[in-house]
């Protein structure tokens, strides 16, 4: 069967290409209409015969929702094999975002988190992933010049292609995105923090935190038996000081749960010294948890207080308020069945 060459890095391009009996610079030509999502059909400059011996799939778009206020727009795409991801279109002063999903569910099953209800049902491919960027691009009429690895899925526990995709995105010869514009949040998974410090130091991290201590943090997510946070934390340290770069921790904002003067002191004491910038966050309400969200006025107290502690943080932007459904509730919801809310196109 033909090759989906969507898929391919620039490097197994050139060998599929060769393989097919095409002369390299049709890689060239091929690859570069592949960064722009054109589908086989779209490559003029390449000849019939070669668009007709080489399979492009991209995802397609099986719901829209759009935010009346802010342009953000969250798409549900579909794959061929009849499984669907959620990815959204964002729009920053310092660029468009793409957040995309890196796995078809999730196997790391956060308390509060809807993508990870049911277990993980598959990894995403790079080519999947650039699909994401195509069709948030192509429903929004603009390009994308940051993305952050923040959908559904850990993205370490699908390191292979998560890797792939970051060349892919990153070629010179593709979309040429610079690696600073991409940021990848991970739960904490500390080998998989050291492989992207080893081989893409100048990419984003970011940690989902949530917690400052290991009782706290073990019972609103599991991973932290297998990774606790001390370890985790000098992870991030040496990941910080080998890069250069500063992390990212997200923290969640759990009314009754994480909230109180006391986990931001914890909290600060933690981070004191470090790289680092906290990201409070007010939980996304998930329809079947008991979990439920701060109000912005308490995340704000509570990033004054890590700020007056002398740890940098800010209450994450709100886009998208008004189709606010967490993480990975649009699939849930198209799965069964159930009505949407917000604008649907
Ligand atoms: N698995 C990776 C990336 C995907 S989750 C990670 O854990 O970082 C992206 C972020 O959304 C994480 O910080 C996650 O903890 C957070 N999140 C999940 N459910 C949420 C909810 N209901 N409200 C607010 N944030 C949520």
């Amino acid at each position: 069967m033909t090759r989906d060459i969507t898929d391919c890095t620039f490097a197994e391009l050139k060998e599929y290409m060769a393989e097919i009996g095409e002369a390299p610079f049709r890689a060239k030509q091929v690859f570069a209409w592949l960064a722009k999502g054109a589908s086989a059909d779209e490559m003029t400059n390449v000849p019939k015969a070669l668009r007709e011996k080489i399979r492009v799939t991209w995802p397609d778009i099986l719901r829209e929702q759009v935010s009346r206020t802010d342009g953000t727009r969250k798409l549900l795409v579909g794959f061929p094999d009849g499984e669907a991801a959620e990815c959204v279109f964002m729009r920053y002063e310092y660029g468009n975002t793409a957040c995309l999903s890196t796995q078809v569910g999730c196997r790391m099953g956060c308390r509060f988190c809807a993508s990870g209800m049911d277990g993980l049902v598959r990894n995403l491919t790079a080519g999947e992933m650039l699909g994401e960027i195509r069709a948030l691009e192509r429903a929004a009429g603009e390009p994308v010049s940051h993305v952050v690895l923040m959908g559904t899925g850990e993205p370490m526990d699908n390191y292979e292609n998560v890797a792939r995709f970051l060349r892919t995105v990153h070629d010179p010869a593709g979309r040429n995105l610079s690696y600073r514009n991409v940021t990848l949040s991970t739960c904490g998974v500390i080998p998989g923090i050291e492989r992207l410090g080893d081989e893409f130091p100048q990419v984003n991290l970011a940690i989902s935190l949530h917690a400052a201590t290991d009782e706290k943090r073990s019972s609103l997510m599991p991973v932290n038996d297998a990774y606790p946070l001390a370890e985790l934390l000098k992870a991030c340290r040496s990941h910080a000081e080998r890069t250069g770069r500063r992390v990212t921790f997200e923290y969640t904002l759990i009314r009754g749960e994480n909230d109180s003067a006391e986990d931001a002191d914890r909290l600060a004491g933690l981070l004191r010294g470090m790289l680092s910038h906290v990201n409070v966050i007010p939980l996304n309400k998930v329809k079947e948890k008991e979990y439920t969200g701060a109000t912005r006025e308490a995340a704000r107290t509570f990033a004054e207080r890590l700020e007056r502690k002398g740890v940098p943080a800010t209450v994450r932007r709100e886009l998208g308020s008004d189709i606010d459904a967490a993480c990975g509730q649009l699939r849930r919801r198209s799965r069964n069945g159930q009505e949407q809310n917000g604008q649907e196109q």
